[in-house]
């Protein structure tokens, strides 16, 4: 028998937290997660003698590095940079990269965690990792952008490769992160292979993979919905964020027929009780990505709407909600207000947006409700897409991914499904459904190593 065999939840949590002091995104990733898998392994010998949920919620490495750059004045500046490579049981390493002013070691981890979950959801060979820096891109110039990415790959391309670790952009880095990253992987090893997904489609990037984590985010709302007998369309959303994710999410709500209400970011959110059209969509895309504006000044831009300083979109009336910002963006308080309010259906296009309260409450409520490690994967979807290409050489079109998407988002949907049914058949837990679905495979594979 297994020197912490059978431990019960409580004292495996008390060994994940001594173990990881001062990191409690990466403990709440763990307990989310412990809380499924414990019921549903009790009987399974193997997986206590193997250790298997220990060593997932042990990364397989933390690598951190310092990133030197020189911002424009010529003053030498340090930032820290991180991959954590969770787990590549069944793939190569694969997960984002973020920079951000807030990013630590916890939440890296927590990410490469829940991003091992995710991809074996998606039913792709990936494993799961992410890394990133504690850099704020924000007010910086494209050159001080580019030195800074370029630093930071001279430590990282150690580390990653196309069959190794295959990391793609999250908050902070987007195309033309990607791009000067790439660039200076080429420059280094002289190879040109698909060490990064999100690439410009001019150097082995793929279709729709800017859309693919809003996109499927709604794909798996819908399909919640069809199975109540529901759709989007005519339904009133509220979204979260307005970069990347948040966008495409919108784009797809209003392609369904559905009216998006609100946008934000760390400033605040705006209310547009007309709904926000294709076309004003189309100026906060333009806003945020090539101005790199603020969603306060879609106010000042379109009449009849709303800015809220410092407050998050919860309150406002809705029958659907999408989070698509940040984690630990909606807690209890939030949730309730979505529940009162009517909301029956919550999509997470971020990762871990809602606390583990905040879950709690949507769960006794019998919501629709999709974590984001099944709500969002369709990014990381069409990513392993555009490394399968990258592999044949080859680009598939723009209608064969789509159909791949939304085929992938619903096999995941119906996987959820199949484990998260209550005993009694009255409601489906999404949350336990892609715990333990994401779990038995990477488990499995575990299994057949041995004690590696
Ligand atoms: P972007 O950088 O494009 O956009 C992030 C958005 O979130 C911005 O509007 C930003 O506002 C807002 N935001 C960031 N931090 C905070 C905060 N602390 N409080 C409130 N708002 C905040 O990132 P993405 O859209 O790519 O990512 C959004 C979420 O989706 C993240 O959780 C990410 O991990 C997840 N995700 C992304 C995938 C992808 O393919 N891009 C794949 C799967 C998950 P501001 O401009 O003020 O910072």
């Amino acid at each position: 028998m297994a020197i912490d065999d059978h431990v019960d939840l409580e004292g495996f949590m008390n060994g994940v937290k001594a173990r990881n002091p001062g990191q409690p995104e990466f403990v709440q990733a763990v307990q989310e997660v412990a809380e499924d898998v414990f019921d549903y392994i009790s009987d399974k010998e193997a997986y206590h003698e193997y250790q298997i949920l220990r060593r997932i919620a042990e990364p397989d490495r933390v690598v951190s590095f310092r990133v030197c750059w020189e911002d424009d004045n010529g003053n030498t500046r340090v930032q820290r940079g991180w991959r954590v490579q969770n787990n590549n049981s069944i793939g190569p390493y694969k997960g984002g990269l973020r920079f951000h002013r807030d990013v630590t070691e916890s939440v890296l981890k927590f990410l490469a965690f829940e991003q091992t979950f995710k991809n074996s959801l998606t039913g792709l060979p990936m494993g799961g990792a992410k890394g990133g820096a504690n850099f704020n891109p924000k007010g910086k110039s494209d050159h001080e952008v580019m030195r800074f990415c370029q630093s930071f790959m001279t430590e990282l391309y150690r580390h990653v490769g196309e069959d190794i670790d295959v990391p793609a952009g999250d908050i902070g880095v987007g195309a033309r992160e990607i791009g000067y990253m790439f660039g200076q992987y080429k420059r280094i090893t002289n190879k040109f292979v698909g060490v990064l997904t999100g690439k410009g489609l001019e150097f082995g990037g793929s279709l729709i993979r800017t859309e693919a984590t809003g996109y499927g985010a709604i794909y798996f709302l819908q399909r919640m919905l069809q199975r109540k007998d529901e759709s989007i369309e005519g339904k009133r959303c509220v979204i979260s964020g307005s970069g990347n994710v948040a966008t495409h999410a919108a784009e797809k709500v209003i392609h369904l027929g559905g009216t998006v209400l609100t946008l934000s970011d760390s400033g605040g959110y705006i209310y547009d009780e007309d709904g926000i059209s294709p076309e004003k969509l189309a100026w906060v895309k333009e806003h945020k990505t090539l101005r790199r504006g603020r969603i306060s000044d879609y106010a000042d831009e379109f009449k009849g709407s709303k800015f809220y300083p410092g407050e998050r979109p919860w309150s406002v009336p809705c029958d659907l909600a999408a989070p698509c910002a940040t984690q630990n963006e909606l807690d209890e308080n939030d949730a309730r207000a979505l529940v009162a309010n009517g909301c029956i259906g919550v999509a997470e296009g971020a990762n871990m947006p809602t606390t583990l309260d905040g879950v709690h409450v949507f769960k006794d409520a019998k919501l629709l409700y999709a974590p984001g490690k099944a709500a969002n994967a369709g990014g990381v979807a069409v990513s392993g897409l555009e490394m399968s290409q990258n592999s044949a050489r080859i680009s598939w079109s723009e209608d064969e991914l789509q159909n791949l998407l939304v085929e992938i988002m619903n096999n995941i949907h119906d996987r959820c499904v199949e484990y998260g049914r209550t005993e009694d058949d009255t409601y489906i837990d999404y949350v336990k459904g892609a715990n333990i679905a994401g779990f038995v495979k990477v488990a499995d594979a575990m299994l057949a190593y041995g004690v590696v």
